[in-house]
């Protein structure tokens, strides 16, 4: 048969065929019957619904001008911009998942796991981060007494400037403020000096635990990730246990490729997912065109043997 006789769908290829379908079973959470693999997903970013700088729809818009075809929004202890960048996408012509970036502590390490496809109606997860967030606003006034101490003060209610949820305040926002006074040059410069252990503005703070925020994400039906575990402070042994821990109470996934790891990272997280049997998920962590690692799905593909977390979640 020659291809001028096939039907038209056939003559044209898979390339004919819309990328997905989205069907869906809970409010947020995208159903995709995939005919192809999505191109570039990228399931890490940040609204100005926590720290980042561009409204949720405004992200999706951005998603879908440079290529990203599956998107996550994923605020920090927040779900209030699912409603808008589910719609946004859905107008923009992308496939969206629910997210959010959840701050835990693990042996007093800070460590954010990522939650994606819940249902953000769910009451563990809404209750949840309710708590969180009143926790943040407490740590946020001992950190503007911490910075008085030391002679800086009016942090606080100069941090609160910068907030853009009166329900969520982040370093970030301190960080912001204080290069607006001239303490540091930049935002870097302020969490070096300023915002990290040690420094005048750091307090400690209880989190979550890891338990309680992966039974959070999965009651909600969804899938837990780590967050950039290039970032954290920890040795080889305790990366391991952590994840050997973060598997067993039902953690699926892990972040190889994120804005802020390296190639020697990416090498690293995926022999780990490959050990641990973990999905893979692949995320910029955009706040916004001044203040990120790289903007939204401008990042590698991940490596190809890797099972892709978005098989888990659509
Ligand atoms: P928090 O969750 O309030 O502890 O704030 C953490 C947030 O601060 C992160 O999500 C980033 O947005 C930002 N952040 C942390 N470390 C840095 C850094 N070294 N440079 C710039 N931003 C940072
Ligand atoms: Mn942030
Ligand atoms: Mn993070
Ligand atoms: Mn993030």
């Amino acid at each position: 048969m020659k291809a001028s006789d096939q039907p038209a769908a056939l003559q044209q290829g898979f390339g004919a065929l819309p990328a997905f379908v989205i069907t869906s079973r809970f409010v947020f959470r995208a159903h995709l019957r995939l005919s192809v693999n999505p191109a570039n997903f990228d399931f890490h970013s940040h609204s100005s619904v926590s720290d980042g700088f561009l409204s949720p729809d405004t992200v999706a818009q951005r998603a879908a001008a440079n290529g990203v075809d599956l998107w996550a929004l994923t605020d920090h202890d927040d779900l209030g911009g699912l409603t808008v960048a589910a719609q946004a996408a859905e107008e923009a012509g992308i496939g969206f998942v629910s997210g959010v970036e959840i701050s835990i502590e693990w042996e007093n390490t800070p460590i954010h796991i990522v939650g994606l496809g819940f249902d953000a109606q769910h009451p563990d997860i809404v209750q949840g981060l309710a708590g969180l967030r009143a926790g943040r606003l407490e740590r946020a006034r001992r950190m503007g007494e911490a910075l008085a101490a030391k002679g800086i003060p009016g942090v606080y209610e100069g941090a609160l400037g910068y907030v853009t949820n009166p329900n969520l305040i982040s370093r970030a926002h301190f960080a912001r403020y204080l290069v607006s006074i001239g303490i540091a040059k930049d935002v870097s410069g302020v969490f070096q000096y300023y915002l990290t252990p040690g420094k005048p503005g750091y307090v400690d703070h209880r989190w979550a635990g890891l338990e309680d925020a992966v039974s959070w994400i999965k009651a909600a039906g969804g899938v837990a990730v780590v967050a950039h575990p290039g970032r954290y402070k920890m040795s080889g042994g305790e990366m391991r246990r952590f994840l050997a821990q973060f598997k067993d109470v039902g953690g699926a996934a892990i972040e190889v490729i994120s804005g802020s790891h390296s190639p020697d990272h990416v090498l690293h997280f995926a022999r780990l997912a490959r050990h641990f049997g973990f999905h893979a998920s692949r995320g910029s962590d955009f706040h916004g065109p001044e203040e990120s690692y790289v903007d939204l799905g401008r990042l590698p593909q991940l490596p190809p043997d890797l099972k892709p977390v978005w098989r888990l979640v659509c």
